[in-house]
């Protein structure tokens, strides 16, 4: 078997151009102009090109969009300050914090100081704790993502049995939760977890989710044929390639459909990010 390639890139195109303009114009015609803010602390160039994506995207969706650079000498206490002066200006919709920051920042702090109605990132405890999280105002953005590029590429997910390697706080545990929400049969897999317990549950699984961190770690032995393959991690190998949690060329072998590296999920995330930014724009202007 040779399995499909989901592109997340495209899909997002598709979503940006024929679902999120509609909604921006909309906006525009009530005289709403929706705006995002992020906020870059230090130079990690990682999170430089994460930055050039988003506002590429929020560009060609129609969506204002600052970037407002920090040196990583910024004290937390003058961070949480920005964040006041943000929640408080009523012209910007959505405000995000890249990560990773620099050491001596609590994380923490900082994120759950965002309002949650400009948290577009959907980080804050209230938007990506809530047990209801497939109502949550503002869903995070991965595990979003990925239910839209399931849904996009018609994967039915109701009595399937889905498998998530991987229970962080962005992107294992609130997939798994929508993803139950939306009536899978789910198995979360973590590092705790025997190779007993991962080799069984990879076998049976319908969809696998791999968010682990770990480079080409799933390989197309470890699943059965037919298998649909969302891969989250996103690594740079020796010889430059970007690649994923899983071995790509063994696992396309087996699965039916499958997620590259780059293209796959990353674009999704980047797309929920600027759809989220609209929705808060739409909400604070709902008549
Ligand atoms: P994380 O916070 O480091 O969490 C990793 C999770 O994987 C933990 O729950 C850990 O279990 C589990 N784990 C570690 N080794 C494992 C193993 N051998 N088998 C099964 N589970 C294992 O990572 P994250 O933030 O979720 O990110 C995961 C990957 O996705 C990273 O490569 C990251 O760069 C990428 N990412 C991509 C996007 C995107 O938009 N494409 C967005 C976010 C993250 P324990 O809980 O027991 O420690």
């Amino acid at each position: 078997m040779t399995a499909e390639i989901i592109s997340g890139k495209d899909i997002a195109q598709q979503i940006i151009n024929d679902e999120l303009q509609p909604r921006v114009e909309l906006l525009n015609k009530k005289g709403v102009q929706p705006k995002l803010v992020v906020i870059f602390v230090g130079d990690n160039p990682a999170s430089q090109s994460y930055i050039r994506q988003k506002e590429k995207f929020a560009t060609q969706s129609g969506v204002f969009s600052e970037v407002r650079r920090f040196p990583d000498t910024m004290t937390e206490a003058e961070l949480l300050a920005e964040i006041d002066d943000i929640n408080n200006d009523d012209s910007i919709h959505g405000v995000i914090v890249q990560l990773p920051l620099p050491d001596g920042i609590d994380v923490n702090r900082v994120i759950n100081a965002i309002s949650p109605t400009k948290d577009v990132d959907g980080f804050t405890d209230s938007n990506n704790e809530n047990l209801d999280i497939h109502e949550a105002f503002l869903a995070p953005c991965t595990p979003k993502g990925i239910i839209t590029l399931l849904d996009k590429t018609r994967v039915t997910i109701k009595d399937q049995k889905v498998v998530v390697m991987g229970r962080s706080r962005i992107v294992g545990r609130p997939v798994a939760e929508m993803l139950k929400f939306r009536g899978a049969n789910v198995t979360i897999l973590h590092s705790k977890s025997t190779n007993t317990e991962k080799s069984s549950a990879l076998k049976k699984a319908d969809i696998l989710i791999v968010a682990v961190g770990k480079q080409e770690l799933v390989h197309g032995e470890e699943l059965s044929p037919g298998v649909v393959i969302i891969d989250v991690g996103i690594h740079r190998k020796e010889d430059g390639k970007l690649c994923g949690d899983v071995h790509f060329d063994s696992c396309s072998s087996i699965a039916s459909k499958i997620t590259p590296v780059p293209g796959g999920v990353g674009p999704m995330t980047v797309v929920t990010l600027i759809s989220n930014t609209i929705k808060a724009a739409e909400e604070k202007n709902k008549v």
